[in-house]
């Protein structure tokens, strides 16, 4: 898709010099000299893209910006679910509702779906960063620390937790 056949084209900045792709926002073909490897569109597994130097210093499109900010604010969603499920854990707990032996199935399942949504929480903040490049990528970012630091919190409870136990 973003590699040229050789001898086809040449670089839009060195006419001398063979393209090794095309830049992913302008499609214009680079040389070795000019391309900025960037990361692929469709995660990280996508292979090498790249950028010319004008688009490099541009910044993400309006589309990869719209994609960092949904992925975003998928993962600050993701963080605000599993507070309110922490927190309500944490509530029932403090008012002693203590699971009684058939509850604990069911708070089992709230501590996976916790975990499930911080993992989400993750992944969907490292695509919103990827989409976005650098910059345009804030809530995504943020979205990242934050399920991050819930997923340390989890893990930290669940060591406690068993530790108790056992
Ligand atoms: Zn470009
Ligand atoms: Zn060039």
């Amino acid at each position: 898709m973003t590699t040229i056949a050789p001898g086809t084209a040449s670089c839009y900045a060195h006419p001398a010099s063979p393209p090794v792709g095309e830049c992913r926002r302008c499609d214009r073909a680079i040389c070795t000299t000019c391309a900025f490897e960037g990361v692929g569109d469709g995660g990280p597994f996508s292979g090498p893209t790249y950028f010319c130097a004008d688009c490099m210093l541009a910044g993400p499109t309006a589309e990869q910006q719209r994609g960092a900010f949904v992925f975003g604010l998928g993962s600050i969603a993701c963080f605000g679910l599993t507070v309110f499920l922490l927190g309500a854990s944490i509530l029932a707990v403090a008012a002693e509702l203590v699971p009684a032996p058939r509850e604990e199935f069911l708070w089992g399942v709230v501590g996976v779906v916790k975990f499930g949504l911080v993992l989400t929480g993750i992944s969907l903040g490292l695509i919103g960063r990827e989409k976005g490049r650098r910059g345009g990528a804030l809530l995504a970012l943020l979205g990242l620390i934050g399920n991050s630091a819930l997923l340390l919190l989890l893990l930290g409870f669940a060591i406690a937790g068993s530790a108790t136990k056992g």
